[in-house]
């Protein structure tokens, strides 16, 4: 534990429903000496993932909404929240993938900083099943029962749903009854996406509980405030064959939650010059 933390011995509010404290309070702890208190609001309110409300806004207004909520509610310097959005990778089509946001404010000294960690480890998934064979093979590979499923007789039914199903029992009673009320024969089967239900998520979510807590570790080399870390990047390292720039990175650019001081340098292991196999005049 680090007693020089500029949160050592502070309680940061962490606005949830779903016990993401598990996953969030260590890193806090070990790295910035920080007690995580848990502020326990009905969340769902803002947008739940099975689509019974829609989410209003983009996942950072969603996270700041929930974090000015906790902070209101209880009186304290520092808030914090948690979002995650799920959903194909940006780049690689059909690869699905967690995507999850830390959000934190920071009262006391006037500023806010938040993180987000996009993550290939999800079992994120959904589809019609029209049988209890193919529900269980749908199930294995969703990691049932260590991670929850929602069952309901169409993708659209808001009301008729079962959720945190995670017993075999209840998911052949879940079947039943929304085959029972569906109108094709088939019955819509996804993975709950909730961190309490889902040890996949709550692993992502500890890696960037970690990612956050090391980053408000790190003080301003101006005013001293926390948070210094890497805001932006710069591309075009030059080619070694002709000197035109690539669109390799060519410098990591370091800056202030609070201040507008910056840094920029070449980033770590990075070859002065670009292989020319990257330029697209040296190899079209
Ligand atoms: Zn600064
Ligand atoms: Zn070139």
């Amino acid at each position: 534990m680090d007693q020089n933390s500029p949160y050592a011995g502070s309680s940061i509010i962490l606005t949830t429903k779903h016990s993401k404290s598990i996953a969030i309070a260590p890193a806090f702890l070990n790295v910035l000496s920080a007690k995580i208190i848990e502020c326990v609001i009905d969340t769902d309110q803002l947008g739940t993932f099975s689509g019974e409300i829609e989410r209003a806004g983009n996942a950072v207004d969603c996270a700041k909404m929930k974090c000015e909520l906790g902070l209101r509610l209880q009186d304290s310097h520092y808030g914090l929240s948690s979002e995650g959005s799920f959903g194909p990778h940006p780049y690689i089509p059909f690869l699905p993938c967690d995507n999850e946001i830390l959000y934190f404010i920071d009262r006391k000294r006037g500023f806010t900083l938040y993180l987000s960690h996009l993550s290939e480890n999800t079992n994120y998934n959904m589809q019609f099943v029209s049988s209890m064979e193919e529900l269980q093979q749908f199930s294995e590979k969703a990691l049932f029962p260590s991670h929850a499923l929602i069952v309901r007789p169409t993708s659209k039914e808001k009301n008729q749903l079962f959720k945190g199903v995670n017993t075999a029992d209840r998911l052949e009673a879940a079947f039943r009854e929304s085959m029972k009320l569906s109108e094709n024969g088939k019955v819509w089967v996804e993975t709950d996406m909730r961190a309490d239900m889902n040890p996949s998520r709550m692993m992502v979510i500890q890696e960037l509980a970690e990612m956050l807590a090391k980053r408000l570790s790190v003080l301003c080399p101006l005013c001293q405030s926390p948070g210094w870390g890497k805001v932006d990047i710069e591309k075009g390292l030059e080619c070694s064959g002709c000197g035109i720039a690539t669109e390799l990175i060519k410098s990591e650019i370091y800056g202030c939650t609070k201040c507008d001081y910056k840094e920029e340098s070449p980033p770590a292991n990075r070859p002065l010059k670009a292989d020319p196999a990257n330029c697209s005049y040296c190899n079209p």
